[in-house]
Parts: C-alpha cells; sequence; structure tokens
C-alpha cells in the first residue's frame, strides 16, 4: 500500500515511528534509526528493548546494530514494558532508551519510541532532527576501533524492587490479570504476587500474534475478561496493551470501567491527596476531569493528544497526575512514562485508601454524553478550514467561555465543548463534542457539522 517512502514524508508520529513491518518499518530503517538516534543525541550508552511482537527481534537487532555502529554502548534488556524502558533509561544513567513496539496496534504492525536521559519520550522537536539526518543520510559512523559494544542484561528486577519498596497493600485482593499476550505477561503477574494480591493471570504467555483477544484494551476486547471477573466475583479485572503503558479495568460487577471517568476520579484523588495541584490530559478527554479535579481545588491543563504531549507538560508544568482517556497513565513522582502496571497499583492502593469498591470510586464521576462526527474533506485544504472554523465557531457560540488552538480548535462552552480537528492520515475533519446529556451534545455538534460543512464548500469554489 504505501512504503518506506511514504513514510519519508513524515517518520515521526506522536508514538514516535510506527508502520507496518517489512513495508513501512524494514530492518534497513530500524538501523537508519539507530544511528541517527546516536549522530543527534551523542549518546555512548543506550538501552534496547521489545515488546512480545513477532518482528521485534529482527527491528531490534537492526536498530542495535545501527547505534553500535555509531559507536554507543547497548544494553539490550529482551521482552519488557516500555514503561520498565523509560525507567530503566533514567535508573541506569543511559542516555536514550529505545524501545521497538506497535503499542495496542495490530500485530503486523511494529515502531520505535526513543526515549531521552530523563526517561522522556523524544519531543517533536527531536524526533525531526532525527528525521533529518536520516533524509540526508548523514550519519556519524564509528572508526572501526571504536565501534560500541552490546550487552544483554535484564534489569528489570530494579523495577519491580522500586513498585514492592514504594507501595504497600493492606489488604489481599482478588485479581484476574489479562496481559494480552504483550510485554508487560511475566513483570504484572509478578508485582501483584509480591504484593500479596490472590491472582489468576489469563493471556499470560508472550505471543506477537496476539491470539488472545486485540492488543488494545478496550470494552469490546475485554469481554471475555470481563465474563470470567463477574463469575469468579473477584475484586478486579486487570488488562494491558501490547507494551503494558495502557491499562483497562473491569470493576467487580463485571462491568468496563469508562476510561474517561476512571481517569477523572483518579485524577481527583492524587489532587485531593496533595492538597491541589495540576492534572494534565488531552483535548479529547471528558469534562468530568475538570469536574472531579477543580471540586478537589486542582487545575487541569488540555495538551495535543499523544502521550508525548502529556508527558512533556506533566514534566514543564510539574503536574501532580497526567493521563488520557484510553488508560494511559502519568505518575510524574515515579516517572513520565504512562505506566499500566504502577497505574493499577496505584489504583488499588486508592481503593484501600478511600475504603471503595471500583465501582463505588467511578460512580463519583458525571458521566456526560460524547457525539463525534467525521465530514469528508480533501487533504489539500483541510488545515485551512479547521483554522478559518475556529474563528467562526466564536460567532455560532458567542457565550463560549475558553477557545484553544493546542490540538485543532476546541471551544469549551456553557455545559460542553467542541473539538474540530483535521485527520492526521486522512481527508477528514473529525468534530466531537461533548454535553450533559446526549441531546445537548448533539445539538453542539450538530451547529459544528453545519459550520464544517459550509465552510468545505465555500472552499471548493
Ligand atoms: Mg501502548
Amino acid at each position: 500500500m504505501f512504503g518506506e517512502k511514504r513514510l519519508r514524508s513524515k517518520l515521526f508520529g506522536s508514538s514516535g515511528v510506527r508502520g507496518l513491518v517489512n513495508v513501512d518499518l524494514t530492518p534497513i530503517l530500524a538501523a537508519k534509526i539507530g544511528l541517527a538516534v546516536v549522530t543527534f543525541s551523542k549518546a555512548k550508552k543506550v538501552l534496547a528493548a521489545r515488546d512480545t511482537r513477532v518482528s521485534g527481534l529482527m527491528l531490534e537487532n537492526a536498530l542495535v546494530s545501527g547505534l553500535l555502529a555509531a559507536g554507543a554502548n547497548v544494553t539490550c534488556s529482551d521482552v519488557v514494558p516500555t514503561p520498565v524502558l523509560a525507567f530503566l533509561t533514567k535508573k541506569l544513567n543511559a542516555d536514550a532508551g529505545v524501545m521497538i513496539t506497535a503499542s495496542h496496534n495490530p500485530p503486523e504492525y511494529n515502531g520505535i519510541k526513543i526515549f531521552d536521559n530523563d526517561g522522556l519520550a523524544y519531543d517533536e522537536e527531536s524526533q525531526n532532527k532525527i528525521e533529518r539526518i536520516i533524509d540526508r543520510g548523514s550519519f556519524s559512523l564509528a572508526e572501526w576501533r571504536n565501534i560500541g559494544q552490546a550487552t544483554c542484561t535484564d534489569e528489570s528486577s530494579l523495577y519491580f524492587e522500586m513498585m514492592a519498596k514504594s507501595v504497600k497493600l493492606e489488604k489481599k485482593w482478588h485479581l484476574v490479570v489479562d496481559p494480552g499476550c504483550g510485554a508487560t505477561y511475566s513483570l504484572a503477574p509478578a508485582v501483584f504476587k509480591k504484593l500479596g494480591c490472590r491472582l489468576l493471570a489469563v493471556n499470560a504467555q508472550p505471543d506477537g500474534f496476539f491470539p488472545a483477544r486485540s492488543s488494545e484494551p478496550n470494552p469490546d476486547s475485554l469481554k471475555p475478561l470481563a465474563k470470567i471477573v463477574k463469575r469468579l466475583g473477584v475484586d478486579m479485572g486487570i488488562a494491558y496493551d501490547g507494551d503494558g503503558d495502557r491499562v483497562a479495568f473491569i470493576d467487580e460487577k463485571g462491568n468496563f470501567a469508562d476510561f474517561d471517568r476512571s481517569l477523572a476520579a483518579y485524577a481527583a484523588r492524587v489532587v485531593k491527596k496533595n492538597g491541589g495541584g495540576t492534572v494534565a490530559t488531552n483535548v479529547e478527554a471528558s469534562m468530568c476531569v475538570e469536574k472531579m479535579v477543580e471540586a478537589q481545588g486542582g487545575r487541569v491543563i488540555r495538551t495535543k493528544v499523544g502521550d508525548i504531549y502529556i508527558s512533556e507538560a506533566v514534566k514543564r508544568h510539574t503536574t501532580v497526575f497526567g493521563g488520557e482517556p484510553c488508560g494511559a497513565w502519568i505518575h510524574p513522582k515515579f516517572h513520565y512514562c504512562p505506566d499500566g502496571i504502577l497505574s493499577s497499583i496505584l489504583l488499588l492502593k486508592a481503593l484501600e485508601d478511600e475504603g471503595k469498591r471500583l465501582s463505588e470510586f467511578i460512580a463519583e464521576t458525571p458521566q456526560y454524553a460524547t457525539v463525534r462526527e467525521n465530514i469528508h474533506c480533501s487533504n489539500e485544504i483541510k488545515h485551512a478550514v479547521v483554522e478559518e472554523a475556529g474563528e467562526d465557531l466564536k460567532t455560532v457560540f458567542p457565550s463560549y467561555k475558553e477557545f484553544s488552538t493546542v490540538d485543532g480548535v476546541r471551544l469549551t462552552i456553557r455545559n460542553g465543548w467542541i473539538l474540530v480537528r483535521a485527520s492526521g492520515t486522512e481527508p477528514v475533519i473529525r468534530l466531537t463534542a461533548e454535553g450533559e446529556t446526549l441531546r445537548a451534545a448533539k445539538n453542539i455538534v450538530g451547529k459544528g457539522v453545519a459550520l464544517v460543512r459550509k465552510l468545505v464548500k465555500e472552499s471548493r469554489k
């Protein structure tokens, strides 16, 4: 469908490089990325790891080859979750960390995510610089005698120790844990056992074909887990994505815990515990986050969609918590990478402290309605249309409270909001609106759709 050339126009997305294996992302490209990372960062020591994907070792070997050729020493950590790689990069004083993963994408995909010496994912600027080095082929190859050394050691015990030291659970939680055959397959069950939980682990064998369920935990892919939770009458079901930076929960009744509401409930709990503070979330998250966080005296800042933007904001604004409503939660006290295992343990701890079951904890968060609409618009004009829509939306909603161009255009109005964004990959403009009721949300999005349709029509003339 599309080759390395297509990726060339924009190699890095909001989560590093990602694409179809041996179509978009080849070992040749992986080696070039390895060379470019060291050329750019002048790294002397780099950590490399992968998730369980079939293509993981092939790409890791190629990437490591590039890193070594540029003169960096590389510690290969085998299969570990992305947050563990990020944590170890900082802990072991590496100059950079590289993770081979396509996160929650299907098994035929893979990707490369790069972290700096602080365990923070590379921002757009650094990614663009790496991209330019690859485009120009301006790699700094080491002299033969200065080629790097590779060692293979599994240091994930350091993460395990940090976890066991930092969090103590009083209750003997009864859990079903579902790593989905991904990178958390051994670490997650081991951590819960260490913390004294009673555990049933399902899909806890590494398998890069993800045969058991989609590697993206969502209400649909977790139906079997929900059934098990209900039948066994356990306290909670916990599931991770392919590389373990996302987590989803099934409550004690066997219901999928809504992403937005669990994020809001947990964020409010962190703010309460800290006696205030800032929380970072993206422009698409529900306004229930503000509702809950502000009730505890906290403040919410909104970023572009993509966990690297949340991580960046968490560090820059010294927030107490950050997260996206896909189960990617960041706990800055520990590190800057979304961390599924850590999130699930901290949630259990929060429930213990509050003396609540998961369904009760989430029930305190109001449930609002979200409506989404896509409008076809050619790639050439979609960005201009979105920009124009921004000013016009203010006229459509004259009593708006906030106007933001952090990602597309977003207008906060009384009891709701609307977001208009150009799709990154398709000839489409996406509209999202939230209201206190479905009727209110439909009303808001309806006004936005009418406006955008009018603008698209006018631009064609
Ligand atoms: Mg992920």
